[in-house]
């Protein structure tokens, strides 16, 4: 995809609140779930740990805390110790399959203390934008698992499992919602008056990712939805991982269904506002943190929603990539990992053509990205460590990622102003030995 947000100049020595300003950083000036605006991006400093600066990080879960069975390396211990610091924990995920209760549970047996009360997921939020656009008891037909079905009937919808009485679809003839002109809003108290045995006609159709589903439920789902039934998927992840790969997603199955009906859904999963709307509200966050590890989902809901969004390395996004990422996918913050939230982040500074970071220095030459050692580097220095971080973050140890960050800062600028980089300098810190241009 192409960049639509406005290109964002790099900011020289940003700078973070420091000292008595601190106490009033984690309540912000958020209000509803908007942006408080008082930390700038992308790559934007803190002389304090992450931690200590947002009140409630909301965590995406697979590539984040864990990879399939596997708690991610470093994870658990790093949550505990941000907890400790009095961050708050909300875990965000895409995935619709599991009820809350579930997600704690698994996340407890990685070693990960979660409640349910601390999980919002994208059922959660397609039951939310279902039950704001329908009658109380409203039949709503569950396409999906426990999760999304717990999810509706938590909103007061009524799951249903059938596209109602037999009829050819939209002829008026089944007596469906599909032919009343008040619309699918309406059938939740238009299908009480249906009598008989024949099941009502669900007003919505809402789908969430399930291994189990099979033609017979698509073909409900597709008749409900051209008899006229409001559609929202919880996601449209193209993909699920899997230990054997890459497996088809809920977004693979909502485009059977697109393909199949001509509509299109609402979508209430990352990177929408639905789900982000629904974790700052479960989690009471007035300043929170986006940490995920997709650039098309969790930092592109961060960009999108205002909120500061932390990029892990820890699952699906290379280095690589963010290097070439446009500007709605560029992340506030970068770590390694969860540990990230314990540490602060440093300054970039632009010194004519170059940006320094830490102790690397990044131009753009002629179409080729070079490093070279920043002048605030010691003399002897490899660029490994330094301590006594200022206000702004300038004086941070290297946590390895310096040299990244200036390279992305001087990419993105050269490719917003319409000169993007084309090749990479052979001499190049160990750090970014890997980096390719896609
Ligand atoms: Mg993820």
């Amino acid at each position: 995809m192409r960049a639509r947000e406005d290109q964002r100049p790099v900011r020289a020595e940003v700078s973070a609140p420091a000292g008595p300003a601190a106490a009033t950083d984690r309540a912000g000036d958020r209000a509803g779930g908007q942006a408080t605006g008082s930390v700038d991006g992308p790559l934007a400093a803190s002389a304090r740990p992450l931690a200590e600066r947002f009140d409630v990080a909301l965590l995406d879960l697979d590539g984040v805390v864990y990879r399939g069975d596997a708690v991610v390396p470093r994870a658990a211990e790093s949550l505990a110790a941000a907890r400790a610091t009095g961050l708050r924990l909300e875990f965000v995920t895409n995935n619709a399959l599991r009820p809350p209760a579930a997600v704690a549970e698994r996340l407890c047996r990685m070693g990960v203390p979660a409640r349910a009360e601390e999980v919002a997921t994208s059922a959660q939020a397609a039951a939310t934008m279902a039950a704001a656009r329908l009658a109380p008891g409203a039949p709503v037909l569950v396409l999906g698992g426990a999760g999304l079905r717990e999810a509706i009937e938590a909103v007061g919808l009524r799951p249903v499992a059938s596209a109602g009485p037999p009829g050819p679809p939209g002829s008026g003839a089944s007596g469906s919602s599909a032919s009343d002109p008040a619309g699918p809003g309406s059938a939740g108290a238009g299908s009480a008056g249906a009598g008989g045995p024949e099941p009502a006609a669900p007003a919505a159709v809402v789908q969430g990712f399930d291994p189990t589903i099979d033609y017979a439920r698509l073909a409900e789902a597709a008749l409900a939805i051209r008899a006229g039934a409001l559609w929202i998927a919880s996601n449209t992840d193209a993909t699920v991982p899997t230990e054997r790969g890459l497996a088809p997603g809920n977004g693979s199955l909502v485009a059977a269904l697109r393909t199949a009906t001509g509509q299109e859904p609402l979508v209430a999963g990352k990177p929408e506002r639905a789900l982000h709307a629904e974790s700052i509200r479960r989690g009471g966050a007035h300043s929170p943190l986006v940490v995920g590890d997709r650039l098309d989902t969790d930092i592109e809901s961060a960009n999108r929603h205002g909120t500061p969004g932390l990029l892990v390395f820890t699952g699906v996004t290379t280095p690589s990539d963010l290097l070439i990422a446009p500007p709605l996918w560029r992340p506030t913050f970068l770590a390694r990992d969860l540990a990230g939230l314990l540490a602060g982040a440093p300054a970039a500074r632009t010194d004519g053509p170059a940006i320094e970071v830490g102790e690397w220095r990044c131009v753009v030459d002629d179409g080729t990205l070079r490093w070279q050692p920043s002048r605030r580097r010691p003399t002897g220095s490899d660029g490994a460590g330094s301590d006594g971080a200022g206000p702004d973050g300038a004086g941070l140890a290297d946590d390895g990622l310096d040299a990244l960050r200036a390279a992305c800062l001087a990419a993105w600028r050269a490719a917003d102003s319409g000169q993007p980089v084309r090749a990479l300098a052979a001499d190049r810190p160990e750090a970014v030995a890997d980096l390719t241009l896609g």
